[in-house]
C-alpha cells in the first residue's frame, strides 16, 4: 500500500515537471560529480553529524540567498502575508515555517468555489501557516511558560499528544508531515542512510544531498499546491531546498553570525540534559512568544481571524546518559564489524555489509545480536530483519533501510568503546527511538475559521499520527490529496468536546 501510493503520488507530482521552472542538474556528469563529491564527504564522521544533527541543519541553511524574496515580493503585491512568515522564521529561527495560501484563480472546481476574505484592502483565499518547533514534547506545554500556546489551544484545538513517524527524527517526521507518507514510503528513512540504487549516501548535514530531489519521494505539500494553482513559501522546511520541484519560496537561512549563533545556542539547549537545562524554559518561551507575535501580526493586517495556522512538533526528546550504553563491539564479533558499512539511522544500530563482504554477512550480524538479547537478562535493545520488523513500525518497504534494524530501549545509546575512550560520551537529549514511546511524542495545535466550523473552541483531540497533518493541510486547503498513509481525513477522535 505505502509503496503503492508513493507510486501514483509521484508520477502525478512528475506531470509538473514539463513546466517547472526550477533548474535540475545540467547534465548527467555534473550529477556523477555532485554523487561522488557526495560519497566522499559523507565517509567520515558520520556518527558525530548524526548526534548533532540539529546544529549541522543550522549550518546547511546557512548557505543561502534571499534575493527570490524581494522580486516576488515585487511582483506579487498580495504576497504581504508571506513575508509576515519570512520575517518571524529570521527572527525566531528555532522553529520551521512552511506558508502556504490560495491564489485566488485556482482553475479547481470540483470541491465548489471557495469563499474568498477581504481584510478591507485585498481578497485572500485559504491559508496555512504551518510550524513545527523541533523536539517540543507536549508536556513542555505544562511548565507554566507558554500563555501564547495555551490560549492559542484554548481558541482552537489541540491534540492530547501526536504520535510522530518511525524513526522520530527530524528529517523523515518533516517529510512526513508535508507528505502523509511514512518513511518507508517517501524515502527519508532517516537523517542519514545509504541507497543502494543511487549508491550515494544521504545526509541531512550534506547540502548536496539534501538539495538533490532524488532522495526526496512522495508529493510534499507544495507540489500539491502547484498542481492546484496556488503559491506556497518555506522556510527551513527541511525538503523544500531540493533543485526540482521546490516550494514557490524558500528561504534556507539569511545568516548573519549573530543570528546563526542565536539559532544554534537555542538547539543546544535541548541536547543539554534535563536537570542542567535553565535555557530549556527559554526555548519553550521563545517558541511561544514568537506565536504570540504572529498572532498579533496577523491581527495587525486584519487576517488573524482569515488564516489557519497548523503548529507541531516533528518528535520529542529522550535523556541519554552514560549509564545507557550499549557497547556493539562487545556483541559483534571483529570479522563481522570488519565486513559492515558505517551505521545509518542513529540512534537505531542498523547495518549493512560493506561492498565484498562474505554473502552470510547480514545474517551474522542478525545472529550475533539476537543471541545477545536472548542470553542477556536486558538487553535494551530489539533487532530484526528488514523484512521482520513489525508493521506497526511501518519500516521495511525501503532498500533504504538497512537489512539488519535493530532499535535501542529510549535513552540507550549504541556505543563501541573506541568511540568512548576517544572522545567520551556526551549526555544530553535524543530521539529517533521507539516512535510510541511517551518521550518521542510530538504536539498538535490548529486554529482557523474551517476549524471553528467543525471543532467547538477548546476540543482536545484523542492522539493520532502524524501522517494526518498532510490531509488536513489539503482539506483546509481545499485540495484533493494525492494517496497517502493517512485516513482520518481531517475527521479527528475528538477526546474532550467544551460543554458550550
Ligand atoms: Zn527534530
Amino acid at each position: 500500500m505505502a509503496e503503492e501510493s508513493y507510486e501514483m503520488s509521484r508520477s502525478r507530482s512528475d506531470a509538473s515537471r514539463s513546466t517547472d521552472q526550477h533548474g535540475e542538474y545540467n547534465s548527467e556528469e555534473e550529477q556523477m560529480n555532485l554523487l561522488n563529491k557526495e560519497e566522499q564527504s559523507d565517509s567520515e564522521e558520520e556518527e558525530e553529524e548524526e548526534l548533532e544533527e540539529d546544529e549541522e541543519w543550522a549550518i546547511i541553511v546557512d548557505e543561502n540567498e534571499v534575493d527570490g524574496i524581494h522580486d516576488f515580493e515585487k511582483d506579487n503585491p498580495t504576497l504581504r502575508y508571506a513575508c509576515i512568515a519570512l520575517a518571524i522564521g529570521l527572527l525566531f529561527i528555532i522553529f520551521k515555517v512552511a506558508m502556504v495560501r490560495f491564489t485566488h484563480d485556482s482553475g479547481h472546481t470540483e470541491r465548489g468555489a471557495e469563499r474568498l476574505y477581504y481584510n478591507g484592502s485585498e481578497y485572500f483565499a485559504s491559508t496555512v501557516i504551518l510550524i513545527s518547533f523541533d523536539g517540543f514534547r507536549p508536556d513542555y506545554l505544562n511548565r507554566g511558560v507558554t500563555p501564547n500556546l495555551k490560549q492559542f489551544a484554548n481558541d482552537g484545538i489541540m491534540a492530547s499528544y501526536m504520535h510522530p513517524a518511525f524513526p522520530p527524527s527530524t528529517f523523515p517526521n518533516h517529510w512526513t508531515l508535508v507528505t502523509g507518507l511514512y518513511p518507508e514510503a517517501h524515502g527519508i528513512v532517516a537523517n542519514l542512510f545509504y541507497d543502494p540504487d543511487i549508491n550515494s549516501v544521504f545526509s541531512h548535514s550534506n547540502s548536496t544531498s539534501t538539495a538533490d530531489h532524488r532522495w526526496w519521494k512522495g508529493e510534499p505539500i507544495w507540489t500539491t499546491s502547484r498542481i492546484n494553482g496556488r503559491r506556497t513559501g518555506s522556510i527551513m522546511w527541511p525538503g523544500s531546498e531540493t533543485n526540482y520541484n521546490p516550494p514557490d519560496m524558500v528561504v534556507k537561512y539569511n545568516g548573519t553570525m549573530s543570528t546563526k549563533e542565536k539559532m544554534e545556542t537555542t538547539l543546544s539547549w535541548l541536547d543539554l540534559p534535563y536537570d542542567n537545562r535553565p535555557q530549556m524554559n527559554e526555548y519553550i518561551e521563545e517558541a511561544d512568544t514568537s506565536i504570540g507575535y504572529l498572532l498579533s501580526e496577523l491581527k495587525e493586517r486584519n487576517l488573524d481571524s482569515h488564516a489557519h495556522i497548523v503548529i507541531v512538533s516533528d518528535h520529542g526528546m529522550a535523556d541519554v546518559t552514560d549509564k545507557k550504553l550499549i557497547f556493539y563491539d562487545d556483541i559483534l564479533s571483529p570479522d563481522v564489524l570488519k565486513h559492515v558499512r558505517d551505521r545509518e539511522a542513529l540512534p537505531l544500530l542498523d547495518l549493512r555489509p560493506s561492498p565484498g563482504a562474505p554473502k552470510d554477512t547480514v545474517q551474522k550480524i542478525y545472529d550475533q545480536l539476537y543471541n545477545y538479547t536472548q542470553t542477556v537478562k536486558e538487553p535494551h535493545f530489539q533487532v530484526y530483519l528488514r523484512e521482520d520488523v513489525p508493521d506497526r513500525f511501518h519500516y521495511k518497504h525501503s532498500n533504504r533501510i538497512t537489512p539488519v534494524v535493530a532499535i535501542p530501549d529510549v535513552g540507550y545509546s549504541f556505543v563501541t568503546h573506541t568511540q568512548v575512550d576517544e572522545k567520551g560520551f556526551q549526555k544530553g537529549g535524543n530521539h529517533g527511538y521507539d516512535n510510541l514511546a511517551a518521550d518521542m511524542r510530538a504536539i498538535f495545535m490548529a486554529k482557523g475559521p474551517k476549524i471553528d466550523r467543525v471543532y467547538k473552541q477548546g476540543t482536545v483531540l484523542a492522539p493520532f499520527f502524524n501522517t494526518e497533518v498532510y490531509g488536513l493541510l489539503t482539506e483546509l486547503l481545499n485540495m484533493d490529496a494525492p494517496p497517502n498513509n493517512g485516513t482520518l481525513h481531517a475527521d479527528f477522535p475528538i477526546s474532550f468536546s467544551p460543554p458550550f
